[in-house]
């Protein structure tokens, strides 16, 4: 009875912590799922664009690390990429925008902005230019050291001497059929669907501050829009203010200078009030990007924040209702069989090894006892 009844124990005692790895597994494999863009996947909603059921308008966050850069699609098929990104992610925004131009059937960038002389977001640009046909170059009223050596400097440009800054320029110049402008608060084009409109820079010589030189680009696209903000700081966000006091309204925000705690000050925010913001900032940053203090300040006003160091690439549309549809980071039939693969595997490990018993053994050992009477 004894016997029969530890061994009842057992199987209950097996039982359950099969049931518990199970649970386990179970658990994981809804976070590996959801976190690989199984959801995004399922609903159609992938990052990779096959995705809007209204593909007439895009926004795409490319995930670039630490740094910036964004494409957006308008409904004229017209196409414009916002910075590039650092030189190690060069690669990558030419691999994304590849692969939804394919998808799209684009086959150029009508503008490419280069918001300003910094790194991570002129990094990428060359690349850029060397994978697309460019036809019109905005970028900041800052010389390069090829400017400098071929034209002087008559107007008393800023010159930035970064050979990141010179190659981005150098390729604007060898691009054929590739205009060349500054980038001016005031600049404009659309359409009956949607408008561009850039509200900053407001002066030519920020004198040695960079981010100042980034332009806030408002997009809008039927009742929905977009801001655009580089690494733009409060003291840009002032002049804006200033200026355009009406214009500045938008749903969607690129929160300024990966969400360091000098721009998207409370003020401006309350001229903006986004309902989303989106921070295009590097995982475990050196910078300690983003700030704290500019989270609480997009929590306070009930903002719903996406970065792209959790979500990876990010994309955005409207549909008919004027609601922004969001995509995210997109998983590929190959991810989905990997996961689902893992998991069985596992269920089959954890149901299908059978627990030695004491009973087995015994019964072994009576086994060969038997044999052996039987020999005798
Ligand atoms: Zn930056």
């Amino acid at each position: 009875m004894d016997k029969q009844k530890s061994k009842k124990q057992f199987k209950n005692y097996t039982l359950l912590i099969r049931l518990g790895l199970t649970a386990v597994l179970a658990v994981v494999f809804v976070f590996v799922f959801i976190f690989a863009g199984g959801l995004n996947y399922v609903y159609g909603l992938s990052g990779k664009i096959k995705c809007f059921a209204n593909n007439e308008f895009e926004v795409h966050y490319i995930d670039v690390g630490q740094g910036d850069s964004a494409f957006i699609r308008f409904p004229d098929k017209t196409t414009m990429l916002i910075d590039a990104g650092p030189t190690s992610s060069g690669d990558d925004v030419c691999e994304y925008l590849t692969d939804l131009f394919k998808q799209e059937k684009i086959d150029c960038i009508d503008y490419f902005v280069l918001t300003h002389q910094d790194a991570d977001h002129v990094g990428g640009a060359s690349d850029v230019f060397e994978n697309f046909q460019i036809n019109c170059l905005y970028r900041p009223k800052v010389y390069s050291n090829y400017e400098i050596q071929t034209f002087g400097n008559p107007e008393g440009y800023e010159v930035s001497t970064t050979n990141v800054y010179n190659s981005a320029i150098v390729s604007g110049y060898n691009e054929p059929n590739c205009k060349i402008r500054y980038s001016c608060a005031g600049i404009n084009w659309g359409n009956e669907k949607y408008t561009v409109k850039f509200l900053s820079p407001n002066k030519d010589n920020y004198k040695n501050d960079n981010n100042a030189y980034s332009p806030i680009i408002k997009i809008t696209y039927l009742s929905r829009s977009f801001l655009f903000t580089g690494d733009a700081e409060s003291k840009i966000e002032n002049e804006v203010i200033e200026r355009f006091p009406e214009e500045l309204k938008a749903d969607v925000l690129k929160v300024a200078h990966h969400g360091a705690s000098n721009g998207s000050g409370e003020t401006f925010l309350s001229y903006v009030k986004p309902s989303v913001a989106v921070i295009s900032v590097g995982k475990k940053n050196s910078y300690g990007h983003p700030n704290s203090s500019t989270l609480d300040r997009l929590n306070n006003i009930n903002c719903k924040v996406y970065m792209t160091s959790t979500y990876g690439s990010i994309a955005m549309s409207v549909d008919s209702a004027g609601n922004i549809v969001l995509g995210g980071k997109s998983a590929t039939v190959t991810d989905f069989a990997l996961i689902v693969s893992i998991f069985f595997i596992a269920i089959v490990i954890v149901w299908g090894v059978k627990p030695k018993s004491k009973k087995r053994k015994k019964s072994k050992k009576y086994k060969q006892q038997e044999e052996k009477a039987k020999n005798k």
